[in-house]
């Protein structure tokens, strides 16, 4: 069954481009770094990042803003890792990935925010025009920390570059920061512009009061990452609005976001599956930390949740609609996906 996950083609919505880097490929570029410039201070990734992924929450987002941004802060390692992100997701049977990133100013090499996204969206335009298989699409993240100017200028960057592949605008960030009710005009004028809206969504307990999804709600956002800790009256306007749900199965029960649910079994992709009232994209948010590849979420539910080939595939192919892509790449996924489907019998499977 790991090898059908692995041949099924699957679309990922929610990943993140410095966490989808895989730990071999951050020691390259730190092994470059560190001959070219021995004074650097900086440790091996390999003794960063444990060997068997991080499983503390708390460890988390210092990763990033510590350490792997102050690795990959130039335009070479920019592209080096932008490629092999997109080769990984490649090898793993996606035959569709938008990849997410915040615009970041780097003043200690002198790149801007500008030449990161441009730097970001060449690679993927490179790699798209030379795969047939898979084509990859670019969303600009707002952070909670940032403040209404900051935002101003992602959205900005996000509108100037729509036609280069960014297709749309995300929430993330530390759960625990930030009030995220200052970005109404953002969001407004992302949407406005024919941008997609994704937002990271009750991540944490702290950060899931009804007062602060309803008005997260409130921006008609296409799609909402991670739905841990939602009020049955939030699920109910979720079903109402037909948001689609980026779940992270393995992200999610690793750093025990939700402090009750220990086990796969136990993760509320079961309940939104049963229930059926909500398009539900499995996602890996960042195998580069979590090392779960988009192949094995889709495992887990045939595993944990019992799904068979044909509800795997059916739930693979229910994605194509929750994309942020044009007219032409939804045909060109339905048809892969109906090939697929056909190849392997799948019509005939019993549900
Ligand atoms: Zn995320």
């Amino acid at each position: 069954m790991k090898e059908f996950c692995k041949r099924l083609p699957k679309i990922e919505l929610h990943a993140h481009l410095s966490g989808s880097i895989r730990r071999d490929t951050l020691h390259h570029i730190w092994q470059q770094k560190k001959s070219e410039s021995p004074e650097l201070t900086l440790e091996d990734p390999l003794l960063v990042i444990p060997e068997e992924g991080v499983k503390d929450i708390n460890a988390f987002f210092p990763l990033f803003s510590k350490y792997i941004y102050a690795l990959i802060n130039t335009v070479s390692t920019v592209e080096f890792s932008t490629r092999a992100v997109l080769n990984d997701f490649c090898a793993d049977g996606v035959v569709y990935l938008e990849l997410r990133t915040t615009p970041r100013d780097f003043p200690e090499t002198g790149l801007t925010k500008q030449k990161y996204v441009e730097t970001v969206l060449n690679t993927i335009s490179e790699f798209n025009a030379s795969n047939g298989e898979m084509k990859a699409r670019l969303i600009l993240s707002i952070d909670r920390r940032d403040d209404v100017e900051k935002a101003w200028e992602t959205v900005e960057l996000a509108k100037r570059y729509k036609k280069e592949g960014v297709s749309g605008v995300d929430l993330c960030g530390d759960p625990l920061k930030g009030d995220p009710s200052i970005f109404a005009p953002h969001f407004d004028a992302a949407k406005s512009a024919g941008l997609g809206l994704t937002i990271h969504f009750a991540e944490l307990p702290q950060s899931s009061s009804d007062s602060e999804l309803f008005t997260l709600l409130s921006y008609n956002p296409d799609r909402l990452g991670h739905v841990i800790h939602c009020s049955e009256e939030v699920k109910k306007k979720l079903v109402e609005k037909k948001v689609a749900l980026e779940l992270c199965i393995s992200c999610n029960v690793q750093i025990k976001m939700n402090p009750a649910v220990t086990t796969h079994k136990e993760h509320h992709f079961g309940e939104w599956w049963r229930e059926g009232n909500c398009t539900v994209a499995l996602s890996t948010d960042d195998v580069g930390v979590f090392y779960s590849e988009l192949s094995n979420e889709y495992w887990i539910v045939h595993e944990h949740f019992g799904l068979g080939k044909r509800q795997l595939w059916e739930l693979a192919k229910g994605v194509v609609d929750a994309t942020f892509a044009e007219k032409e790449e939804k045909e060109r996924l339905k048809g892969v996906m109906d090939k697929f489907g056909a190849a392997e019998g799948l019509w005939q499977i019993d549900m």
